[in-house]
């Protein structure tokens, strides 16, 4: 498995503004954000993308959303709204290949996305 710069953050390798970390999961502020509120929340577990996502994994991305679900209420963005997103290969947009799920609030979001 080739190390992403997300497993370099996972293992201190590189700095990043960590807003949630258990066992499995870590979540920290997109350094690019396209929000007021932009998070990352990965699991710890190198899934490269979506298509990589084992049944023995379908807790583990449950629990990315219970992470996010918290991180919302955190950030006060939880009633006024947000938008999760996973891209996914090419056509995606996905740029990074572990598994990250956007949280992406504190504006309103354009539909359908670009
Ligand atoms: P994606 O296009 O779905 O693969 O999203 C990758 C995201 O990772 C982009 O929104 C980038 O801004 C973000 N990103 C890349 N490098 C870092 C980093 N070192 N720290 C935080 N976010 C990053």
């Amino acid at each position: 498995m080739s190390e992403t710069i997300f497993s370099k953050i996972i293992n201190r390798e590189i700095a990043a503004d960590i807003v949630f970390e258990n066992d499995r999961i870590l979540a920290f502020r997109d350094i690019n954000p396209q929000a007021p509120v932009h998070v990352l929340v990965i699991p710890k577990k190198p899934i490269p993308t979506i298509n990589a996502i084992d049944p023995e994994d379908v807790a583990l991305i449950g629990e990315l959303f219970i992470a996010a679900r918290q991180i919302a209420a955190e950030e006060g963005i939880d009633e006024s709204g947000y938008r999760t997103v996973f891209n996914c290969n090419r056509d995606g947009g996905q740029e990074v290949y572990h598994l990250h799920l956007h949280l992406l609030g504190g504006r309103a979001m354009q539909w359908p996305p670009g």
